[in-house]
């Protein structure tokens, strides 16, 4: 089941299905991710292109395209902000 799919039944939010399907894969991208800085530390797991850009990528079209309702999106609001105070 995709976490995500309660954004296409979001009043005010218009086709929102491919977001929700990248949403839904980078969910499980990241949740691996995490495991692997865990256990690397985030100098060795992380590139420009983990699970952390993608989220930063994602982060930004969720707030364009969803407006508020992207704040409900707390596992990647708190994985981008985490990112960004690290940088
Ligand atoms: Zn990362």
């Amino acid at each position: 089941m995709n976490p995500y799919e309660f954004l296409t039944r979001q009043a005010g939010v218009g086709d929102v299905r491919d977001l929700v399907q990248q949403l839904g894969a980078w969910h499980d991208s990241m949740v691996l991710h995490q495991r692997t800085v865990r256990q690397l530390g985030p100098e060795e797991a992380c590139d420009e292109s983990c699970a952390h850009a993608v989220g930063r990528d994602l982060w930004a079209q969720a707030k364009k395209r969803l407006g508020p309702v992207a704040e409900s999106l707390t596992f990647l609001r708190r994985s981008v902000e985490r990112t960004n105070q690290e940088s």
